[in-house]
């Protein structure tokens, strides 16, 4: 055989992937399973949505569009930026993508290569650590854990950077923590960004909306103006919109860090899709009643499932104050053994166990580069909460 692409054994494989596979084939030999590892909303895209796409079909708009995105999109995506988050971009600051996966993706690449840093604080999303290693750059962790809230320190972050940090990655809300930064929190970590100009920053707010404490969301860019200069938000409307198949990401940021990621779309992506810019339009500019709805629901399953799992012995739960995810730290079950005498060394372990004996599906730590911790999903029925977390339980308390 040709040999493959050395560059690309840098990439560790996800590990997420690694459970949807086990469960897949557990699925496939006809087990119930209880799953808590699927990171997106459960409803469905909202109707007056999925009209608009109906109507950008009948109406022909199944042609390629400008790479960066239509200028009816743009221009509610600035309307956008404006309403929620106080921010102006002109047309030239904004870019959309096909989703924001791929758009973060590019971000990276566009500002950090070989030799360069970038400075992210774990538990993170398994994503974000592979796009650094496909950018060729190197990650530089901040760990932090429950004690901390899942939040890095303005001292953490003053002791990490330096002068090969070329971006700091922020992500809240947090996937896989549910961690919220309050505004005056980033404002502390821009005034340490203050003493190192030459650093970007991205910050991921996919899970704007799910944010459980009023007015409790705040994004960099809009409370430090100074790093704001220096910052591409990026956003979506997968998370928030339920519209996870659509595949629609945005940001907006400095024109030239913008031109740089729309220069790499040109020659590989090219455009989003035009059937789904158009529903996105009708996302950011339609009815937005919803968004409160599913909070809603998102909270009544967050606290159903924290109030299951303090009855779990071993296990610690910080209270998400966003996003759909509990990291229940497990360093109380290690050393300790199954009914079958397997020892439980690491959340891998105990997720194993889960899995195999418990038919419930979640996500070791490693994924996330912290041990021992485990990510559940709340983005799932009340039935499932309840019985998963159930057997989360006993399966705790079969361990000797
Ligand atoms: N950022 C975070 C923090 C996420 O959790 C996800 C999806 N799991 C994404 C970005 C990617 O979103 P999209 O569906 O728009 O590609």
């Amino acid at each position: 055989m040709p040999r493959l692409n050395p560059d690309l054994d840098r990439l560790r494989p996800s590990a997420i992937s690694d459970v949807f596979d086990m469960a897949n084939r557990l699925r496939e030999d006809g087990r119930e399973l209880f799953d808590f590892s699927v990171g997106e909303p459960d409803f469905d895209t909202p109707q007056n949505i999925r009209e608009a796409a109906k109507v950008a079909i009948e109406s022909g708009q199944t042609r390629y569009t400008a790479v960066d995105g239509t200028a009816l999109l743009k221009q509610a995506i600035a309307a956008k930026f404006r309403r929620d988050n106080g921010l102006d971009f002109s047309n030239d600051q904004i870019v959309v993508a096909s989703g924001a996966k791929p758009l973060l993706a590019v971000a990276i690449q566009a500002v950090a290569g070989q030799g360069d840093e970038v400075v992210i604080s774990t538990p993170c999303w398994t994503s974000h650590i592979g796009m650094i290693e496909l950018a060729g750059a190197t990650a530089r962790l901040m760990e932090t854990g429950i004690e901390t809230g899942f939040k890095m320190t303005p001292e953490q972050l003053a002791r990490t950077l330096n002068p090969n940090t070329r971006l700091l990655l922020l992500c809240s809300p947090s996937n896989p923590t549910g961690a919220v930064y309050t505004a005056d929190e980033l404002a502390a970590l821009g005034d340490v960004l203050a003493d190192y100009p030459d650093v970007w920053v991205l910050s991921d707010d996919l899970y704007e909306h799910i944010v459980f404490e009023k007015d409790h969301f705040a994004t960099i860019a809009a409370v430090s103006p100074a790093v704001g200069k220096r910052t591409l938000t990026v956003n979506g409307v997968s998370k928030c919109y339920a519209m996870t198949g659509w595949r629609i990401g945005y940001a907006g940021g400095p024109s030239e860090w913008v031109k740089a990621i729309r220069k790499v779309f040109t020659q590989s992506n090219g455009g989003p899709c035009s059937v789904s810019q158009a529903a996105a339009i009708e996302a950011l500019n339609g009815p937005q009643a919803y968004l409160s709805e599913w909070l809603a629901i998102y909270r009544q399953r967050r606290d159903l499932a924290l109030s299951l799992l303090r009855d779990a012995p071993g296990l610690e739960c910080a209270v998400p104050e966003g996003a759909f995810y509990i990291m229940p730290k497990c360093a109380g079950l290690l050393g300790r053994k199954t009914p079958s005498g397997g020892a439980i060394e690491s959340s891998a372990d105990f997720c194993r166990y889960l899995l195999e004996a418990f038919g419930v599906v979640t996500v070791p730590g490693a994924g996330f580069l912290c041990d021992p911790y485990f990510r559940i999903s709340f983005a799932t029925s009340e039935d499932v909460i309840k019985e998963g977390c159930a057997r989360i339980v006993a399966a705790t308390r079969s361990l000797a």
